[in-house]
Parts: structure tokens; C-alpha cells; sequence
């Protein structure tokens, strides 16, 4: 078992949380096994009874999840960390385990268009009650706390205007109302940011995205004081979204790249972010590590550098904007991010289009508005490819 000796978060994102079996194995083991075998009868009822601890079933434990979760806690400087089947899982589960019908929860309008979904279709019909506000309106947040209040729930920064939030000033909040903050920190990474040490109570990844890396597996994560993380347990274990032992194998590889990654995605962002400012068929560019950006000193601040994942408008309407898409060679054309494979897509149409014209409006998702995740490929290339796209606009 490796023992944190208070390591620097490279150190830890390579070796953090890893048990090795008998055989002695460099590399962490994929224990692909459903269940587990006893050495007795006596030994199986202390298990099933929690007397004594080891594996019973990989709903509940598996040695590959577990050395997962160890990293990630470790690397997010939380007590404890619960992996789960996805994202919108991790998200769901920790619903499920810490609110109640009567409660009510306030959620940024800028977060990922499935979880709100999740508080307006699925939290609403359990009488949980939703207030959505502008992420960086403090008094909007203000105004929604109530005495009921059990979590606010954001995203910093925002996709796709890239909007910072103050985590800080957020958790003061939450905590003077007697609610929980969580952050989804699956634009920075514990690479880039760390909430938990900022004040918040949770986080939660789509390890789908930036943790894993090369867009294989999904899978999600919630991080935060043991306590809290054991309620999200008893939900797993009953409700059954557990993380696959094969995903988690994954994503522990991938975290052993993840700052040296991160850094390269933020480095390419910020190339292509200056480069864009200055290109006539572009309006404006949405990208916290450009010095007029309304966040920049927060996220100089609050973070390591500043993502991987900016935003632009160009010149014209939609028309202009699907024309720089379909000239892409390398840029895949996917809604999918925090991958190895630069991606664009075209808000307005596919990851906001269930939006109403007004909600669109308000969240500033414009119809000549392009969100790019840059990639790992060569900038020079990068650049070249969406040249082409402006040239014809
Ligand atoms: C993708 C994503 C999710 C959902 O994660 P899944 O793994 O797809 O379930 C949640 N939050 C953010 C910010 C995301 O980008």
C-alpha cells in the first residue's frame, strides 16, 4: 500500500492509492471479478455482516475501484472518494443520498445540460425543490437560500462562456446557510483546481472526460469529507451504479499523464484563445486566460492555468459558424471533451438546442457561437485547420 507522505500532486496522480497483490505486479491489477471467494463459512458471515471488512461483491468493493478512489481522493485532497458508473451517476448519487423531499437545492444555469435535467425532471418529481441562477450573480444566490437550502451546485469555469466563480466566496455562502457546496470540477481537474482546499464540501468529476483522457470509458467520481461519502456508499450499494473494475484500470492510467496533459490542453487553449482574438471573422473569443476576460485574475488566482476549453463567435449566424465546423479536417466534430483529439461543435445546435430561444438568450449561447476542447495535436496544425473555416467568412 502506498502511504501519502504528503507528496506533490504529480507524485500522487502516479502512485497514490495503489495496493499490490502477492504477484508483486508494477502496474496496477484489474481485479475483472464479480465477486469473492471465503475461506470459510464463518468468514463469509463476517464479511456479509460487516464484522470483518474485504470484498463480498463488486457492487460494493473491487480492488481496481478502490485503488481509483484512493487516487482521486488523494489528488482532490479529500477524506474519501466514491467512483461510479458515470458522471450524471456520481451526480445522481449523491442526490439520492443527501436530500429528502422538501429540500432545496440551487444550481448554476451554466452547468452541464444533462444535470439539469436531472434537478427539473427527476429532483422536482421527488418534491426537491430548484432554483436555477447566473453563476457569477452573487446576490441571485443570495436571494435563493433559504432555511430548506442543502446544496448549491456549480460549475467554474462554465461551459461554454468560461465564467469563473469565486469557490471561496461560494462555500462562505453555502456554509452561512448551513448548505453543502459542490463543484463539478470536470473542466479543471484536480490538476488545475482544487475545491475541496477553496472551501467546498464536494466535488464531482465525469472522469469520462479529462481523468481518463483518451475518450475510452465512462465513468464519474464524488469527492469529499468520509462521513458524507459513506451515505453515497450505502446509495451504491442498494441502487447498484458502481464503477466497472476494467473502467477504473482505465482511468488510473490515464491519471498518471493527467498534469503533464492538462498542461498541454491549457497550453494549446491559450495559443489558439490569443490567436482568435485577433482574427477579423471572430467577435469575440470566451477564454479565461485572455487578460480582458472578466475572470482572468480569479482564475490566475484559483486555479493552475486555465483549461483546456474556450468558445468563440464568429462573424455572421449560424450559416458562418456550421461553415467553420464543416471545414475542420482535424477537429473531430463531437460534443465531446477533455480528450486527446481536439473537438468543436456548435452550441446553439447540439449541446444547448433543447434550450428555449430566451434560455438560450440568457446563457449567451449565441447561433454564431463555436466551442472548441483543444486537443493534444500540434498547435501549428490546429491553427491551419480553422483558418481554413475564417477564410471563407
Ligand atoms: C460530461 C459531463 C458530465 C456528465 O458526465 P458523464 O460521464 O457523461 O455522465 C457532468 N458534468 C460535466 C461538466 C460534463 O462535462
Amino acid at each position: 500500500m502506498f502511504e501519502d507522505d504528503g507528496y506533490a500532486l504529480d507524485t500522487l496522480a502516479v502512485r497514490a492509492g495503489q495496493t499490490r497483490s502477492d504477484e508483486g505486479e508494477h502496474s496496477e491489477a484489474l481485479y475483472l471479478t464479480s465477486s469473492y471467494v471465503f475461506p470459510s463459512a464463518a468468514e463469509a458471515a463476517a464479511r456479509f455482516s460487516g464484522e470483518n471488512p474485504g470484498n463480498v461483491y463488486s457492487r460494493y468493493t473491487n480492488p481496481t475501484v478502490r485503488m481509483f478512489e484512493q487516487r482521486m481522493a488523494a489528488l482532490e485532497g479529500g477524506e474519501a472518494a466514491v467512483a461510479t458508473s458515470s458522471g450524471m451517476a456520481a451526480i445522481l448519487s449523491l442526490c439520492m443520498a443527501l436530500l429528502k423531499s422538501g429540500d432545496k437545492v440551487i444550481c448554476s444555469r451554466s452547468v452541464f445540460g444533462t444535470t439539469t435535467a436531472l434537478f427539473t425532471r427527476y429532483m422536482q418529481k421527488f418534491g426537491v425543490r430548484v432554483s436555477f441562477v447566473d453563476l457569477t450573480d452573487r446576490q441571485q444566490w443570495q436571494d435563493a437560500l433559504d432555511g430548506d437550502t442543502k446544496l448549491l451546485f456549480l460549475e467554474t469555469p462554465s461551459n461554454p462562456l468560461c465564467e469563473v466563480v469565486d469557490i471561496r466566496a461560494m462555500a462562505d455562502l453555502a456554509h452561512s446557510a448551513g448548505a453543502l457546496l459542490v463543484v463539478d470540477n470536470c473542466f479543471c481537474t484536480p490538476a488545475l483546481q482544487r475545491p475541496l482546499a477553496l472551501g467546498a464540501d464536494i466535488v464531482v468529476h465525469s472522469a469520462t472526460k479529462y481523468l481518463d483522457g483518451q475518450g475510452r470509458c465512462v465513468g464519474g467520481v464524488a469527492v469529499g469529507k468520509k462521513d458524507i461519502m459513506d451515505e453515497l456508499v450505502i446509495f451504491l450499494r442498494t441502487a447498484g451504479p458502481s464503477m466497472s473494475p476494467f473502467n477504473a484500470w482505465v482511468f488510473l492510467k490515464g491519471l498518471e499523464t493527467l498534469k503533464l496533459r492538462m498542461e498541454a490542453h491549457c497550453r494549446n487553449a491559450l495559443a489558439l484563445a490569443f490567436w482568435l482574438d485577433e482574427q477579423d471573422a471572430v467577435e469575440k473569443v470566451n477564454y479565461a486566460g485572455l487578460p480582458k476576460h472578466p475572470g482572468h485574475l480569479l482564475a490566475a488566482e484559483q486555479q493552475h492555468m486555465f483549461g483546456g476549453v474556450l468558445s468563440f463567435a464568429v462573424r455572421g449566424g449560424r450559416e458562418a459558424a456550421w461553415k467553420v465546423i464543416d471545414a475542420c479536417k482535424i477537429f473531430s466534430v463531437t460534443a465531446n471533451l477533455g480528450d486527446a483529439k481536439s473537438t468543436i461543435v456548435h452550441p446553439a445546435t447540439t449541446t444547448h438546442g433543447r434550450l428555449s430561444d430566451e434560455d438560450k438568450a440568457r446563457a449567451g449561447i449565441t447561433e454564431n457561437l463555436i466551442r472548441v476542447s483543444a486537443g493534444l495535436e500540434d498547435f501549428g496544425d490546429l491553427q491551419s485547420d480553422l483558418a481554413r473555416g475564417l477564410a471563407l467568412l
